[in-house]
């Protein structure tokens, strides 16, 4: 009513006034509509703990959001909004790659099953990402889940990564081996150790921060190290070597993929450069944005260095007898879905089960406000 009475008001002196500042009046009535809109948005100190993410003063949602109020908040400028769009983005990127290749018939020879198989987890991780981003501001408990599903992506992304790895990028001493055969199952079982962690690792966070960031980071980086063993191998056969090391040389993209891998890891436990001027890159520019992009360009890195093994390695591999066939490779992806998506459904049940007033479900003062409403 008092928006309808002030553009009534605006709109009558309009009418009366210079035209420029009839515009003026025009715009301050458009921003504050505006305004009147877009949500407000939090300092630090006026969400639970269990929201806070290290060094970011400002540019918090309610805690309390609705689902829709989630999605909308991806247009406002939030300390989200980029962690959104970051991932956001690239699924579509990913995707279209996987439709590129998928219509140009890669998929009728199976010597192409596992980059597609790759592919899949390239393009759910981020999607999961950009979705726990957008409604982690639920509540306390679908902040956790979400977290818990964005966790389940990645360990899947590892998996992901095992098929061409095994497939296209083994060192030539290593073909045929035990850790040949047994890489992608291995890899497998990986997944459900960095599941099971990372999860965990959100139970010690707000009593031992630094135990809750070790865990996860060391959920993450034990996969990574485990995939990438054939690559480490053949970097460490082709250093320093003036000649050509042929089919075991890496490519630049590879060399790219890994710097990025380093980085992404890097970022992940230094959090910088917020960590330098807290408050100063709550918006543009924190560490978990910079995150998000090393993963994304670590993964596109990849995706070509997969592919220049894949063809330049053919002739030679496609003598060779292929490890896993598409049954068993269908029976491993299926496997670590399922077990993963167990993993989830057990820390989901249990976190559904806690008492409200268990610490990590502490809604605050928010949450509290609102319950007390609805009694
Ligand atoms: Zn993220």
């Amino acid at each position: 009513m008092c928006l309808a009475r002030r553009l009534k008001g605006g709109r009558g002196r309009r009418s009366r006034g210079h035209p420029d500042a009839a515009r003026r009046t025009t715009w301050r009535y458009l921003a504050t509509m505006l305004s009147l809109k877009l949500p407000q948005l939090l300092q630090v100190h006026q969400v639970p703990r269990v929201f806070w993410e290290d060094n970011i003063m400002s540019g918090y949602r309610r805690p309390t959001s609705s689902a829709l109020d989630c999605v909308l908040s991806s247009f406002q400028m939030t300390n989200e909004t980029v962690n959104i769009w970051t991932h956001f983005l690239p699924t579509w990127y990913f995707l279209w790659r996987l439709l590129a290749l998928g219509s140009s018939g890669f998929p009728a020879e199976p010597y192409h099953l596992p980059l597609l198989v790759f592919l899949l987890p390239a393009c759910l991780y981020p999607f999961a990402s950009c979705c726990a981003h957008t409604f982690s501001s639920m509540s306390p408990r679908v902040r956790h889940i979400c977290y818990f599903l964005d966790y389940g992506a990645l360990s899947l992304y590892s998996v992901g990564c095992a098929f061409p790895y095994a497939a296209y990028s083994m060192p030539a001493s290593w073909l045929h081996g035990r850790l040949h055969q047994f890489f992608v199952p291995a890899a497998a079982l990986n997944s459900f150790l960095c599941t099971g962690l990372s999860c965990y690792s959100r139970f010690p966070e707000l009593e031992s921060p630094r135990l809750s960031k070790v865990l996860r980071t060391s959920a993450f980086a034990y996969p990574f190290l485990f995939d990438n063993l054939p690559l480490f191998y053949r970097l460490q056969l082709c250093w320093g070597r003036t000649h050509s090391c042929g089919q075991e040389a890496l490519s630049s993209s590879h060399v790219y993929h890994l710097f990025c891998a380093l980085l992404t890891g890097f970022l992940f436990a230094a959090r910088l450069p917020e960590r330098l001027a807290p408050g100063r890159f709550d918006y543009i520019g924190h560490s978990h944005q910079l995150f998000h992009i090393c993963a994304v360009l670590g993964t596109h890195f990849q995706l070509e260095a997969v592919l220049v093994d894949m063809g330049s390695r053919k002739a030679w591999l496609t003598m060779q007898e292929p490890t896993l066939g598409l049954e068993a490779t269908m029976a491993t992806l299926s496997l670590a879905v399922i077990g993963n998506l167990l993993i989830i459904a057990a820390f989901t049940a249990y976190l559904l089960r806690s008492p409200g007033s268990c610490p990590l479900l502490q809604g605050g003062p928010l949450e509290e406000e609102v319950q007390a409403k609805r009694q």
